[in-house]
């Protein structure tokens, strides 16, 4: 199935176009693989006869620090020889995106942003809209390829929860799995540009003034290293995904790093679901429980991002009776009273906790169901549920290489109500779901999980 022309939105005509060729302001799609906006510029570019620039800027991201550039460019590096074998100009700048795509853009005939749902990203492009809208400056789309339905189609509104966009997914994500053809572009770019020499990740991230946590040696950024891994788990391990709530047993994907950076595509990763569900290759149950997650609530934490202007505001991220019982038990007395140095230090009393944490601090990644026994021992052990909610806020944004996610910011609003339901009420949490030691000890071996964490 060609490309879906529903990704695609005209947001500026310019009348009498001219230009020395076209632009793709590569950012939330970091990948060539299944990427639908590179795709379209690709095929703009020929039909105008014109060079095709993808143009990447290296900028401050709030909260990034070396443990994000560093798998960040590691993607960024891999893509430079095969761009250039697409006869395609890659230019990096050491700038902020609303000068450097505006200066670009000045001499383009066409510019295509890939879309992205988070604060800063739709600051970037309303930005660079209004600045090409009053000086006239090109024609501009808005392509996108990092999530299955876009998003306006799957829903117009901020959805209650899974029950409620699960249906609204379901009906339509046949229809976007499209396919993506990445052509070879006819014209070559006559002038040369400067471009950040990115050859070196450390000389580059000295340069950078960030916050130093060290990279990740567990996981390696790249669309190559994205595929491999997406393509062994289906091979080996996909079937025990039903099981995958046992924190002990390796048997989730740990694809979520690539798809924050956009070096995954969830369209391919759910097509390639699809066909091997229909060879008789991945089991039903596996099959279906996979598409919960990467589909729905995946899709989900996206409208809750793009719908609530406040998602990362305490305020703002939860349900009005998720409020009231935390008023109600604001005073309950905390037995555990922990500061944000004890849990990066592994100092709690609560061993499972530690090793969660072990997991955050020294891999970037930590398995789900430990992701939110972590953040309800927090609210557990805070003065306040607005600090609880900071410091896991902190703690996620800093150590998970997929941090600063809509998934992120959404699974911690839910660990205070969102997309939840109220539950019988107890001390501190009030109705907010209760999560302790025993249910970890009653249903998975956490003790095997603690022997794997202390090993790292
Ligand atoms: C408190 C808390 C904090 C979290 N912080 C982040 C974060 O910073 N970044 C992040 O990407 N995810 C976050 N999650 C969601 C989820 O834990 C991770 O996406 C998942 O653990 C990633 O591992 P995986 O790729 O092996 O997942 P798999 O289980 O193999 O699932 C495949 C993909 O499905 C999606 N998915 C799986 N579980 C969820 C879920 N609960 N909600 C939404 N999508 C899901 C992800 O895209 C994931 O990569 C958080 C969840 C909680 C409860």
């Amino acid at each position: 199935m060609p490309m879906n022309s529903e990704r695609i939105k005209r947001l500026l005509t310019k009348e009498n176009q001219q230009g020395d060729y076209v632009l793709y302001w590569m950012q939330q799609s970091q990948r060539i693989h299944f990427n639908h906006a590179l795709e379209y510029a690709i095929m703009l570019a020929n039909e105008y006869q014109k060079p095709l620039i993808v143009l990447f800027c290296l900028t401050s991201y709030p909260k990034a620090n070396t443990r994000h550039y560093q798998f960040m460019l590691e993607g960024i590096q891999a893509l430079q020889a095969p761009l250039k074998d697409k006869n395609i100009t890659f230019i990096i700048k050491k700038e902020n995106p609303t000068k450097a795509v505006y200066e670009f853009a000045k001499q383009s005939i066409h510019t295509i942003f890939d879309m992205g749902y988070l604060r800063i990203q739709r600051t970037w492009r309303n930005e660079l809209f209004t600045n090409f809208k009053n000086n006239q400056i090109t024609t501009l789309d808005v392509v996108e390829s990092d999530l299955v339905v876009p998003i306006k189609k799957a829903s117009d509104k901020l959805e209650y929860g899974a029950r409620t966009i699960r249906k609204k997914l379901m009906n339509q994500y046949l229809h976007y799995l499209d396919d993506v053809n990445i052509n070879q572009v006819n014209q070559s770019l006559k002038k040369d540009y400067d471009s950040l020499d990115i050859s070196n990740i450390n000389d580059v991230l000295s340069t950078l003034n960030l916050e130093d946590i060290p990279s990740s040696k567990h996981y390696i950024g790249g669309e190559n290293n994205a595929l491999k891994r997406i393509k062994q788990y289906f091979k080996e391990d996909i079937n025990n995904y039903p099981m995958s709530n046992d924190p002990s047993l390796d048997n989730t994907s740990k694809i979520s790093m690539y798809l924050h950076f956009g070096q995954l595509s969830s369209t391919y990763v759910i097509k390639e679901l699809e066909n091997l569900h229909q060879a008789n290759k991945i089991a039903t149950k596996a099959y279906e429980s996979f598409l919960e997650q990467l589909l729905i609530r995946r899709e989900l934490s996206f409208n809750y991002v793009y719908y609530n202007k406040n998602y990362d505001d305490f305020n703002f991220i939860t349900y009005d009776w998720a409020y009231q019982t935390m008023d109600v038990h604001i005073l309950d007395k905390r037995e555990y009273l922990y500061e944000i140095d004890d849990y990066i230090n592994f100092k709690t009393h609560d061993e499972y906790f530690n090793a969660a944490m072990k997991q955050m601090v020294k891999t970037g990644y930590m398995h789900n169901y430990m992701r939110m026994y972590w953040a309800k021992k927090i609210i557990e052990w805070s003065h306040t549920y607005k600090e609880a909610y900071d410091i896991i806020k902190t703690l996620n944004d800093t150590y998970f290489i997929d941090g600063r996610d809509a998934n992120g910011y959404t699974g911690i609003a839910w660990c205070f109500g969102r997309h939840d339901r109220a539950w019988t009420e107890r001390n501190i949490f009030g109705k907010l779901r209760y999560m302790n030691a025993n249910g970890l000890k009653r249903k998975f071996n956490i003790e095997e999980y603690v022997n794997q964490m202390n090993k790292l």
